[in-house]
């Protein structure tokens, strides 16, 4: 070690001595003790660390150090969980929280979580009531089933259902829908969780009536379809419609089950959205019990929604499952609310932001993306450009796995910044962005960025430029 190196070290201030400086004095007292310690210990500690490896050569003033442990304890008192700004133009992206809520729906949390509620307290008769029913009238009329039950997210929807119509038996389901939508949802692992022996017939590519058939026994419980929301076989195929498959059922004294996954309650083919059913299509093919989430294409809170038979759904409400899978008050306030929008489908295309962002046409997106490009321009040093391209969004959230939405997506470029290295320190921005590198260009898709985005959208930006300079 050279002599200098060795000056530097000894001369660098030590913790008791920092905490006595003033500036620190009053981190203290916005800062608990024990936070503000490891502050200065770790700041400390890293400028021995980058004296002794040479990349750092004269020892910084005590308003440099100060500044250090400000900006590290700001960082360490920041909440985990935050928000951040979904650039990536996948409209239902799961790592990003699934769907934004609606206005109306953000406010029913607030009021609900804010005082004491009849979560479980029938106002009419002054006893106890369920808090399933808050829900389940509306569900009813939204979907056309006869019953309608709540719980903690699809998943969960589709072990209680198997639980209670098929422990210890049997559930038929088609090779080419024995699926696996991220994380550690697979079917056949769900299935046996239930207590449901899994009989697999037909194929992957192709599954046929006579499959079924052949497979029914005195122990079959169940005929279950699964909706291959991630992917989509393509070729030489053929499955058995719901339809049939619930003709099948009934003939033979079997319920039939979907789990639709995604779950759309309003057509969207006129927006260039095709091929999915809605939940009341669904039920009307004869089907016994449709499982959703509320949280992909519904746009509402995580939540599993079951609808069907009232003889299908009675004995779930009792099962003892239940209590362990029940739906908690904030995400059942916001569940119907955005659930009341649905009653007038023009509401609910306007007010719920992911069947916005999804039925946006391309002038829309285009106009969006010039606005905010303009507004961004109008507060941004020259340093940064912005740049439109023509692009694709998608669905996400397990449903349309081949649709490609057309789009405006803005290029940010940041002077002397790599893409990686702007794709980089924008996701450390106090909001973050998420954005994507594709053809050595940082992108961020206009379809996915909500109003309320533009101010934190700039704010990190001019963030982003600070810490780029200083690097
Ligand atoms: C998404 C999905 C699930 C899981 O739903 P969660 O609400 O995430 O629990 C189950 N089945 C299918 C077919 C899905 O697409």
């Amino acid at each position: 070690m050279t002599l200098t190196k060795q000056n530097i070290l000894t001369q660098i201030p030590k913790v008791d001595r920092v905490l006595e400086w003033p500036d620190v004095l009053q981190l203290l007292e916005r800062h608990p003790r024990p936070e503000v310690l490891v502050a200065v210990r770790l700041i400390l500690e890293r400028l021995r660390e980058s004296v002794r490896r040479g990349t750092q050569t004269v020892l910084p003033d005590n308003g440099d150090i100060i500044a250090m442990i400000a900006s590290e304890l700001s960082r360490r008192s920041a909440p985990s969980l935050r928000r951040v700004i979904n650039g990536s133009g996948v409209v239902v992206h799961t790592n990003l929280g699934r769907s934004p809520l609606a206005d109306a729906a953000e406010q029913a949390i607030h009021t609900v979580s804010a005082g004491y509620s009849n979560l479980e307290f029938d106002l009419e008769c002054g006893e106890r009531g369920s808090r399933y029913s808050h829900v389940e009238g509306l569900l009813c009329e939204l979907t056309g089933s006869e019953a309608a039950l709540v719980v903690n997210n699809n998943a969960a929807a589709v072990i209680l259902a198997l639980s209670s119509l098929a422990q210890g038996r049997d559930v038929i389901v088609s090779r080419g829908e024995l699926v696996e939508i991220g994380g550690s949802f697979r079917i056949p692992d769900v299935m046996c969780q239930s207590g449901a022996r899994l009989v697999e017939v037909g194929c992957t590519n192709r599954t046929h009536i006579r499959d079924y058939l052949e497979a029914i026994s005195d122990t079959t419980a169940l005929l279950l379809k699964v909706h291959t929301s991630n992917f989509a076989i393509v070729g030489f195929t053929a499955e058995v419609t719901l339809a049939e498959m619930s003709t099948m059922g009934r003939k033979a004294g079997i319920p039939v089950m979907l789990d639709a996954g995604s779950g759309c309650l309003i057509d969207l083919s006129p927006y260039g959205i095709k091929g999915e059913p809605t939940i009341r299509q669904y039920l009307e093919s004869g089907v016994d019990v449709v499982t959703f989430s509320g949280d992909k294409l519904l746009g509402g809170p995580q939540a599993g929604i079951i609808a069907g038979s009232r003889a299908v759904i009675e004995p779930m409400k009792r099962h003892p499952l239940l209590r362990a899978l029940r739906m908690d008050k904030l995400n059942l306030a916001s569940l119907e609310a955005t659930l009341r929008l649905y009653r007038d489908e023009r509401q609910a295309l306007t007010e719920i932001p992911t069947l916005r962002m999804l039925t946006m046409t391309p002038k829309e997106i285009s106009l969006r993306a010039e606005r905010i490009i303009r507004y961004l321009r109008r507060h941004l040093p020259d340093s940064v450009s912005l740049i439109r391209h023509p692009g694709e969004s998608s669905a996400g959230g397990g449903s349309f796995p081949l649709l490609q939405l057309p789009t405006t997506l803005i290029e940010i470029r940041i002077k002397g910044a790599s893409p990686s290295g702007t794709e980089s320190t924008l996701r450390q921005t106090s909001t973050p962005i998420v954005g994507r590198i594709h053809r050595e260009r940082f992108l961020i898709d206009a379809r996915t960025i909500l109003d309320n985005d533009f101010l934190p959208l700039l704010a990190s930006l001019q963030e982003a430029v600070i810490m780029l300079a200083e690097k």
